[in-house]
């Protein structure tokens, strides 16, 4: 029986590690919170479809089930989630009691935060493989897409840690975070800044020795760091995580990339906490300010240093977000196709069916083509990526910039026009704050702006691919050399 968690209480579905059947008592009690007649924040469930369309690659039986199962857990708790938290306040957004803190308790009850974790990390003891990864990634973003970047900020600091953490950093913190079946640790990945949006994804930009001093510096002292200043307001998760994955420029002096990366403690004296913002889109992840004034970071949390592997390292974890955030854009994107495609064969107009309309019919056409599409080239990239990044196989030479943030943009830039047709097909009731549609409107937006724009991630890609195109593997020795 696979493990799922260093506590191994529990069994699993289809060796894949999320529960079902039996199993999900507990989960039950969770998820009667969004289903109850009592929900004191309301519901809208938008089912159509029930996870029901050919999909071109071939499906085990196992990762059939996960599909299903993780559909069924996108329908009955992160879609009336994420309805209910898109009309809160930011401040309701992140009491306690807010569906934000139960939708992510459920995750972690159901053991989705193991999922795509390694077996010696606490995950299935078969890994998942890229094509199971990005089927469940899809479902999240189908969704939600402000859960779904809560979902993964969570794992981003495990996932490090996996990778870079010493044993005693193991041991103290990642082993009761991926035990946690409660929702008692949330990660968030704290990387840009007021004045340091896009520069810290330009990494490869010859001009990036220009873009000045960061606004959080890392100063060393005896036996660690100590940080000082604070990241931007749009740190997905901020106002709530208990701890975070920071990039802080050390010394202060030199390029962005004179940086390290360390988990924080954000429970500890000197951390506050900006308001959570008040955005268009993605409302139902709460984005907030993170201050750092003299926070101790213990050298054994510092995952990365200052040097050369810092840039390499960051270049390659944006590559895995790229890869990751692209399967999730194709989500929203099916969401909001499935949406125009339900609205067009119910809605009567024109003496007959919508979706009799020529006009319909090629939008409608349109939007799949697009979704097809953009669900190949992303499902490819994130192979890729999971295959090649180091540490992945003794030949892993590092994952390819220029593929991933090319993922990253297709798949965002699709989101974005199938939302925008959906709209179109859907008509007035579309601009309706009670509509589905509407909403995934707003999320889809803010996607063209939320872990890069599309302008930054396609000039990064345009550098690669100019620099190194008819290279087969990524230059990892030459980025450190260069440093
Ligand atoms: C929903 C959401 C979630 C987010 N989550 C996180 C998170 O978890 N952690 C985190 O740290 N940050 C997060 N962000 C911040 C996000 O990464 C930045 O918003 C993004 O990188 C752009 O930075 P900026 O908003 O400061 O815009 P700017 O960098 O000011 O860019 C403004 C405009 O100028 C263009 N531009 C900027 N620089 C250049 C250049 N060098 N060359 C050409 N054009 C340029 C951009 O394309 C854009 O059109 C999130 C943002 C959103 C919207």
């Amino acid at each position: 029986m696979p493990r799922t968690g260093h506590g191994g209480s529990t069994s699993n579905a289809g060796n894949l590690g999320v529960r079902t059947g039996s199993q999900e008592a507990d989960a039950q009690s969770l998820l009667a919170l969004f289903t109850s007649a009592d929900d004191p924040y309301g519901c809208h469930v938008s089912s159509f479809g029930g996870g029901q369309f050919l999909d071109l690659a071939e499906l085990t039986d196992d990762e059939r089930v996960l599909r299903q199962e993780a559909h069924r857990i996108a329908v009955e708790v992160l879609r009336p989630a994420a309805w209910s938290l898109d009309r809160m306040t930011p401040m309701e957004r992140i009491s306690p009691g807010s569906p934000f803190f139960t939708a992510m308790a459920t995750l972690k009850s159901l053991g989705y935060h193991r999922l795509f974790l390694p077996p010696e990390a606490g995950g299935p003891d078969q890994r998942l493989s890229a094509l199971t990864q990005s089927v469940v990634l899809e479902e999240l973003g189908w969704g939600s897409l402000g859960l779904a970047t809560a979902f993964l900020v969570d794992m981003l600091p495990v996932m490090c840690m996996s990778n870079f953490g010493s044993q005693e950093l193991k041991d103290d913190l990642m082993v009761p975070w991926v035990d946690d079946e409660t929702g008692s640790y949330h990660g968030c990945w704290a990387i840009t800044e007021p004045d340091h949006g896009s520069d810290f994804i330009s990494v490869r930009d010859s001009e990036s020795s220009t873009y000045g001093r960061a606004q959080l510096v890392a100063e060393r002292v005896d036996g660690g760091w100590v940080l000082r200043g604070q990241k931007s307001a749009w740190v997905s998760s901020g106002p709530i995580a208990t701890h975070a994955a920071v990039h802080a420029q050390a010394g202060g002096d030199g390029d962005l990339v004179h940086s390290l990366f360390a988990v924080v403690d954000l429970d500890q004296p000197g951390v506050r906490r900006g308001p959570p913002a008040d955005m268009m889109g993605v409302r139902d992840d709460p984005q907030g300010e993170i201050f750092f004034d003299g926070v101790a970071v213990p050298e054994r949390n510092v995952l990365v240093p200052p040097g050369p592997l810092y840039p390499a390292f960051q270049d390659q974890l944006l590559c895995l977000t790229s890869s990751v955030i692209s399967n999730v854009a194709v989500g929203v994107a099916r969401a909001a196709f499935e949406e125009a495609l339900h609205h067009a064969r119910t809605r009567i107009q024109g003496g007959g069916q919508l979706s009799r309309h020529k006009n319909i019919q090629l939008t409608l056409y349109g939007m799949f083509e697009r979704v097809e599409t953009a669900r190949a080239y992303t499902r490819a990239a994130l192979a890729h990526t999971q295959a090649n990044l180091p540490g992945a196989s003794e030949l892993a030479a590092g994952a390819s910039p220029r593929h991933s943030r090319a993922a990253q943009v297709f798949a965002k830039r699709i989101a974005y026009e199938v939302a925008h047709d959906a709209l179109q097909v859907v008509g007035a009731q579309g601009l309706s704050h009670d509509a589905l549609v509407e909403k995934l409107f707003r999320d889809a937006r803010s996607l063209l702006i939320e872990d890069g724009t599309l302008e930054v991630l396609a000039l990064d890609a345009a550098r690669d691919l100019i620099d190194n195109y008819e290279r087969t593997d990524y230059d990892l020795e030459e980025m450190m050399a260069t440093w």
